[in-house]
Parts: C-alpha cells; structure tokens; sequence
C-alpha cells in the first residue's frame, strides 16, 4: 500500500515511513492511495474472531510491503493482550437501541491507548531494522500525554519528550506521566499554558537544524498508524450487531476528527454504516462546517469535556481532501485561505456527498449532564462528560428506530471524577490497576517557556544517554 500526501506536494511513501514521518513533508497528511474494500463475505468472516484476529483482518491492506500477517498478528497481541477486558473494547447494551462501546480498558483508561499501545510497538519494531535514534517531542493538556509515555515508555531508539503546562493538569493526569521513571521517558513541565507548551513544540520542529539533528517526530493524532488502528473497531462492534446483514451508526465525541474519520475509513471499505454523528461540545467549529459549511475558528470555551475543546481538527483535512476530488493542489489552496483568514466556505455541492453519512450534533453542558444521570438512573451505567456527549447526540437523531446506534465511550468515568459526581451524585472509583499512583515516585523537570531553555534540555538529555 501506497500513500499520498493531501495537499499533493510530498513524496508517496509506504506503511513504514508514513508512521515514522507522521506529517507530510508539503505540510500535509498522509491517506492510503485508495481505500481497501471488503464484499460482505469478507465482513461475514468476522464473525466470531478476537478482537486481535479482528485487527489483523481490517489492517491487513494497509500495511502490506512493511509487515506480513504472522509480524502484524504478533504486535496486535502485545498491543490488545495489554488491555485489562478480554474483549478489549466491550458492547454495553443501554436500552432497546442504545450501546456503548467501551473505549477505555487501556492502561492508561483513555481510548488513545487503543491506538498509541501499537503505534508504539510500530515504531520500535521499524526503528531496530534501521540505524536511527527519534525523539518523540508532544504537548498536552492531560490525556494523550500519559497515553503516548505509556505506549513508548522502555522501547529501544526512542526517547520522548512530553511538555505539560505546570499546575494546569489534574494531579491525577501528571501522576500518570510523571511516576513512568523509565529512562527514555522525560517530562517537563512548563512556566506557562497549554497554548504555550504546544507553541514550543511547533518552535523546535520548525528549527529545521534541532529537528533534523535530533530526528524529531509525533504521535499526535495526525499520524495515519493511529487512525488506521481505530478503524478496527468500528467492524468488531458492527459485525457483533448484526454487519453486513444489519447496517449500524455511530456516535462519536469529536475533537481533532481522527476518531470519527476512521468511521468513515470503515464505511469507505465496505462495512455498512448508516451513520457517523459527529457530537460536539459548544465548541462547535465540525458542527457547523458539516450543518452549514461554515468551518471558522472561534475561540474555546472551556468545558466539562476538555479533550473536545479544540479550535482547529486537524484530521478534517482529510475529509476535506475526499471533498475536494482528491485534488491535493485544490486542497492545498483551500487550506493555506483558511491558514491565514481562519475561515473556510464549503459549498453545499461538496458537502452533498459527506452529508449522506455524517451527521452532526452540538451538545451544551446541561443537555450533557441530562445524559449522564439518564445513563446512571436508567441504565445503571456511569459514563464519563465526552461520551455523554456523544450519549445525547445519539438520543437526539432522527434515524430509523429499527438502526442500532453505538456510541464510543472514550474516557474512563474515574478520570472525570468531579464531573461525573456533580451530575450524578456518584463518585466513580479509579480501577486497582491505576491505584498506587499517589504513593510512587514522580520524576520531572520544571522549565521556562522559553524555546532555547527547552532544546537545552533535549540536548544535554540526549547526550547523557549517549
Ligand atoms: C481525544 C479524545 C476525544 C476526541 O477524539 P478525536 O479523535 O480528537 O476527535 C474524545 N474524548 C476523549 C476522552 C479524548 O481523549
């Protein structure tokens, strides 16, 4: 399989250099050449398989020419054998149509886990054929950070580098990452905000000497491994509903649009999906964009649901490229208007298409928390802020009644405690295997947001382990 950039410019590369370089080289995203496609046969085959055998099925087509069947088998087992339920990624039924499916059995209780625990495996096993060292440099606001250290923590040539603002995360969230004393982990906190920690980590991968000196690369949601390793679950949870026979939709808390995007990769392939609900926060920049075409940048707001308060979804560009005809120059134009007037106009006539599947829906705080106590007083389910989210949008569709609809539950209640108690009066319990946490060791550098301090830092760590 083969991969091209969105905006057209980049070299087409295969499986492995697209999940090591994670960005294009012209700025934009890599997506498969085509999309693989399964007949209902193929669907139909599925029943009844792990959820590992699952993954092997639908991943298959996208990494052939960089792994054979028995090589990706082996990585899905270590990968999937880490999460704490047998069926990975559980189906709770809620009521006659309603489900979830349980997203957070990872280590690290969030649903990035499901695909960073691969994406990590990927990396070192690419990595030990080549004579390379990376350093993984990212900024977060809480989750992808201890997802991302735990799936990297130990691995041979990597290093990485996870920047937090310094008090703004709970304590919990920096626990997570700050107690992995593995030597390749490196936390730093910094004297500022979110904004300015990922401000930072834009400045060194544009310092085009520091980044290729010490080969930086991302595991952000932009890179393809991870979506293409959520697409594997939308065919387990629709294929144990009912698929080919049955057609299933999805409602999906929507931030950066990779989750969602990898429903649409599934119905690309053939799985019949009879809708993507794209549920939003009030920061609502995919609401509009999919309802009026109106995709402009406002301000965030923040809420309840801290991993969907976004500006810009960065994986929207890849359906924006399907919109734009694959026309990777069309695109590039369209995305360097929005680049400066943070504004983009999407004609009714090229949203026509998308708008047969997708949906979208903006939730606000109270119609959010009507949807965690409907969950605690009627179906005896504790659900956390972003997939009550996701729970109202799906109460709210117009779709047949006869269509089952699966929510993804993306965060584990415990890591929304205050939330999740203020709307149900239930206080949720972290699982045994995250207790402790308060007890161990925390390791970590306190830096200014100062761009020379921080590349200080990565050198003189880089030169120690040397
Ligand atoms: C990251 C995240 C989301 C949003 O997923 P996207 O792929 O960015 O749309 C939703 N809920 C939780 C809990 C998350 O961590």
């Amino acid at each position: 399989m083969q991969y091209i950039s969105t905006r057209g410019q980049a070299p087409r590369l295969g499986f492995e250099d697209v999940t090591l370089a994670g960005l294009a080289a012209d700025g934009g995203l890599y997506v498969p050449e085509s999309w693989p496609s399964f007949s209902s046969a193929d669907i139909a085959a599925m029943r009844g398989l792990s959820y590992a055998d699952t993954a092997v099925a639908v991943m298959k087509p996208f990494v052939a020419g960089a792994l054979d069947e028995s090589e990706l088998r082996a990585l899905c087992e270590t990968a999937y054998g880490r999460f704490s339920h047998a069926a990975v990624v559980p189906l709770t039924q809620l009521d006659h149509r309603q489900w979830l499916m349980e997203l957070f059995h990872g280590p690290t209780l969030a649903f990035k886990d499901v695909a960073l625990q691969l994406l990590g495996l990927l990396f070192e096993r690419f990595l030990a054929k080549r004579d390379t060292h990376i350093t993984v440099i990212g900024a977060t606001s809480g989750d992808t950070g201890s997802a991302a250290i735990d799936a990297l923590a130990g691995r041979a040539k990597v290093d990485i580098f996870m920047l937090h603002p310094k008090g703004r995360v709970s304590e919990v969230q920096r626990r997570q990452m700050t107690t992995v004393l593995a030597p390749n982990v490196h936390n730093i906190a910094i004297e500022g905000s979110f904004d300015d920690a990922q401000a930072l980590v834009k400045a060194m991968f544009a310092d085009a000497d520091f980044a290729s000196r010490f080969n930086l690369s991302a595991v952000n949601s932009i890179n393809w491994a991870r979506l293409m390793a959520q697409v594997v679950y939308y065919f387990y949870a629709a294929v144990r509903l009912g698929a080919p026979d049955r057609p299933v939709a999805f409602s999906v808390p929507t931030g950066n649009f990779g989750d969602v995007f990898a429903g649409y990769v599934a119905a690309k392939m053939g799985l019949p999906v009879a809708r993507l609900i794209v549920a939003t926060n009030v920061n609502d920049i995919l609401h509009r964009a999919l309802s009026a075409g109106d995709y402009s940048v406002g301000t965030v707001t923040p809420t309840a649901a801290p991993s969907m308060d976004i500006q810009v979804s960065s994986n929207f560009e890849r359906l924006l490229f399907d919109m734009h005809g694959r026309d990777g120059a069309a695109l590039a134009a369209s995305m360097k208007g929005f680049e400066s007037s943070k504004r983009l106009d999407i004609p009714q006539a090229m949203r026509a298409e998308a708008a047969a599947l997708f949906t979208s829906s903006r939730i606000d705080a109270d119609r959010m928390q009507l949807a965690m106590r409907w969950a605690h007083d009627r179906a005896n389910e504790i659900i956390d802020p972003h997939s009550a989210i996701g729970l109202a949008a799906a109460q709210d569709s117009d779709l047949d009644p006869a269509v089952p609809i699966v929510t993804l539950a993306t965060a584990h209640p415990a890591k929304f405690g205050d939330a999740v108690e203020r709307a149900t009066g239930v206080r949720p319990t972290l699982p045994a295997r995250i207790g402790g946490l308060f007890e161990r060791q925390e390791r970590y550098a306190v830096l200014p947001a100062e761009i020379g301090a921080i590349e200080n830092f990565v050198a003189e760590t880089a030169a120690a382990a040397d």
